[in-house]
C-alpha cells in the first residue's frame, strides 16, 4: 500500500465527539503516541522540516506541545522552552492572556528562558481558533526571539487560527487538516 505519511498520522488520530463539551470533534492523539512506529514517522516529519533550518530552541506550549516539542529539541541537538498554563512555572514569568469562547486563559514563559539571537519554532499538537499558539508567539517575541514559524500535527482550518497566524506574520506549518 502507498499511505502517505499525512495518512498514517492521520488514521492514528482518534476523533472523540462531543467532548469536552457538545459539538467540539476532539482529535486525540494519544493513539499517535501509544505506537512507536507512528510515533517516529511523526517526531522524522517534523525533524526532516526544521533540520536544515537550525532552530537555536524548540518551544512548546502546554501540554500536548511537550511531547512532540521536546522529542523535537532532542533530536535536532537543542534546547526545549516549556510555555506553561497559568501558574505553573516557579521561577519569574511573562504573562499573556488571549479570549476563548467563554472567558479567557492565560500561558506564562519563564523571563529568561530566551537567549539573545535565539531563533525558535514553537510547537503544539494542534491549532483550532489560533489563540495559543498566537499567544505563545506573543511570549517568545517579546523576550526577543525570532520564531522561524509555529509548528503543529493537526491544523482545524475553519476555525481560522491558520489565517490569523498568517496575518500576524507567523506562518504555520502543520502536516495535516481536518474539516
Ligand atoms: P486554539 O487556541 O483555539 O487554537 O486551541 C488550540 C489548543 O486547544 C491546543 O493546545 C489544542 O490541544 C486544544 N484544542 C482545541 N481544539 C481542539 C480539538 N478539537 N481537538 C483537540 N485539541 C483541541
Amino acid at each position: 500500500t502507498h499511505l502517505s505519511a499525512a495518512d498514517y498520522i492521520r488514521s492514528h488520530i482518534r476523533t472523540v465527539p462531543d467532548w469536552p463539551v457538545a459539538g467540539v470533534q476532539f482529535r486525540d492523539i494519544t493513539p499517535l503516541l501509544s505506537n512507536p512506529r507512528v510515533f517516529r514517522v511523526l517526531i522524522d516529519q517534523f525533524v526532516h522540516r526544521y533540520f536544515d533550518e537550525r532552530p537555536t530552541a524548540i518551544a512548546g506550549l502546554d501540554a500536548r506541545g511537550f511531547i512532540i516539542g521536546s522529542v523535537l529539541a532532542y533530536e535536532l541537538g537543542v534546547g526545549f522552552i516549556p510555555i506553561r498554563k497559568k501558574g505553573k512555572l516557579p521561577f519569574t514569568t511573562v504573562a499573556e492572556s488571549y479570549e476563548l469562547e467563554y472567558g479567557s486563559a492565560t500561558v506564562e514563559i519563564h523571563a529568561d528562558a530566551v537567549k539573545p539571537g535565539e531563533r525558535i519554532v514553537l510547537i503544539d499538537d494542534l491549532v483550532a481558533t489560533g489563540g495559543t499558539m498566537l499567544a505563545g508567539a506573543r511570549l517568545l517575541q517579546r523576550l526577543g526571539a525570532e520564531l522561524i514559524e509555529c509548528g503543529a500535527i493537526v491544523d482545524l482550518p475553519e476555525l481560522g487560527g491558520s489565517a490569523k497566524l498568517r496575518a500576524a506574520g507567523l506562518p504555520l506549518f502543520s502536516l495535516l487538516d481536518f474539516d
